[in-house]
């Protein structure tokens, strides 16, 4: 018989529900799982007092007839997630002792209003800057499929905790957050779902933020029906998060639109660049529109290079201005000398990458290159935002691999920064223009590791977005960690 642990979030959501286990020992069950899979490095704390204090509300509750909608179901948080009470840090030595003041509006609306348990908080790459979970100071996570090739692999990145996790059932959902693909990059690399709703979706307030303006909460799950379960209680209003969207809630759990007469496009001009098995992969995903009768169309979109230019040069310049915040004097290292020392003692403690995006991202703000870096590459995504609009007026949905390959080996060495950057390519765009984006397992790459497609569409489209997502999946050839391993 399948473990509970390693069910899916709607199915231990149903068992749950009838009283068949309770959730006090659901949660045991999970940090038993937790403890065997310390070697992955996923949780950087594990808030047990908190977890155990809600199992028990949501014990009496189930008892009464009285559930929420995820009534007792253990969920793990990338730490950049202000849980109120517990250590956020964003996994940098700069917030190593910093505990969250307050809650995050997410966190808040998943514990209170729909009966979620915390149990700890997950590894990620510093300040969410990376796509290896390598720049965390509390050293790498791992992936649970380094089994497969006797090798430790990286799990993707920034929420590779998060992916893990999941991955290895050690939670049944995890929060991530996705600036440039943080959520669908690790997904593809660790076979599972990884969903980031349309900009302004979720509030951003009580996240620790990196680059605001692309910056969006995304959710890591076994399944899109978990995912769009969990982000159904994840969208929504926030009055103190200026950009957070004023909208009509969707209804992703009963996303059921057909894809006949839909169309679905795909890059043409990127085929011819990638591996084999991830343009097999493709074409796999595009077979399946095909037979679900959607018309399927080649698009022409820029070189993928130019979107992620446009990407780094705007985010380092934010993450410069956000991460200015960190002085060592209400944040960082608070030492009782001077002022010059505090901001210089603080600066040493953040990480390599995060000092080199600060430096490129002061760089472009600095008054002589403003205009022509930081505004250019406003200017740029003004532009990419009104290709798009014109493009979604005429196309469906975007099809195309979420990640160039398969997940790398942690002891892989990139040979300069922007070589790790290319991870990213398929990624960006969708923050670039702010639409709800997915990756879904669609199959295997040449050394057997998981790959995932990548769907996009419009801004705010998150129904039909949703309903792709889970006629892919029926049809896709994949079988995830916990099944194809785990259980042997
Ligand atoms: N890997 C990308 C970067 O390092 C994206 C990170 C993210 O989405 N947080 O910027």
């Amino acid at each position: 018989m399948i473990k509970p642990t390693h069910l899916q979030l709607h199915e231990i959501k149903k068992i749950l529900a009838d009283g068949q286990i309770s959730p006090l020992t659901l949660l045991n069950e999970i940090y038993q799982e937790i403890d065997e899979h310390q070697n992955l490095n996923n949780y950087v704390t594990l808030t047990k007092n908190l977890a155990f204090q809600q199992a028990e509300i949501s014990y009496e509750r189930i008892k009464k007839g009285n559930a929420r909608p995820l009534e007792g179901i253990p969920i793990g948080v990338k730490d950049l997630y202000l849980v109120k009470g517990e250590l956020a840090t964003s996994c940098s030595e700069v917030l190593r002792d910093f505990v969250a003041p307050f809650e995050s509006h997410i966190t808040k609306n998943l514990w209170e209003k729909s009966g979620a348990i915390c149990i700890g908080k997950l590894n990620m790459d510093e300040f969410a800057m990376g796509s290896s979970n390598r720049t965390s100071c509390f050293g790498p996570s791992i992936n649970p499929w380094s089994i497969k090739n006797g090798k430790e692999l990286v799990p993707g990145g920034s929420s590779g905790g998060s992916a893990s996790a999941v991955a290895a059932g050690t939670c049944f959902a995890a929060l991530g957050s996705d600036t440039g693909g943080s959520v669908r990059q690790p997904a593809s690399f660790c076979g599972v779902v990884g969903f980031k709703p349309s900009y302004g979706r979720c509030s951003r307030r009580g996240m620790i933020a990196y680059a605001s303006s692309f910056d969006q909460a995304g959710i890591l799950t076994r399944s899109v029906q978990d995912a769009a379960i969990m982000m159904d209680q994840m969208i929504g209003n926030d009055p103190l998060d200026a950009t957070s969207a004023k909208m009509p809630k969707p209804n992703l759990e009963n996303a059921n639109i057909s894809m006949h007469g839909k169309v679905v496009g795909y890059p043409a001009n990127w085929m011819t660049i990638i591996d084999e098995s991830v343009v097999n992969a493709w074409k796999k995903a595009l077979n399946i529109f095909a037979d679900l009768g959607a018309k399927i169309e080649p698009i022409e979109l820029l070189n993928f290079d130019s979107y992620l230019s446009v990407y780094y040069l705007l985010t380092t310049a934010e993450a410069a201005s956000n991460l200015a915040r960190y002085t060592g004097i209400c944040y960082g290292n608070k030492t009782k000398e001077d002022i010059g020392s505090a901001y210089n003692k603080t600066f040493e403690l953040f990480g390599e990458e995060v000092k080199r995006r600060i430096f490129t991202g002061l760089h472009d703000l600095s008054s002589e290159n403003y205009n022509l870096e930081y505004n250019l590459g406003l200017q740029t995504r003004s532009y990419i935002k009104r290709q798009f609009t014109d493009l979604f007026n005429k196309i469906d949905l975007i099809v195309y691999p979420s990640s160039p390959r398969e997940a790398f080996a942690l002891d892989n060495v990139f040979q300069n920064p922007a070589e790790s950057y290319h991870e990213d390519v398929f990624t960006v765009l969708a923050n670039l223009i702010g639409s709800p984006a997915i990756s879904v397992p669609i199959g295997y790459g040449k050394t057997g590791l998981p790959l995932g497609i990548h769907l996009m569409s419009e801004p705010f489209s998150e129904e039909l977005l949703i309903s792709a997502a889970k006629e892919v999946e029926a049809k896709a050839d994949f079988i995830d960690f916990l099944r194809s391993y785990h259980d042997k």
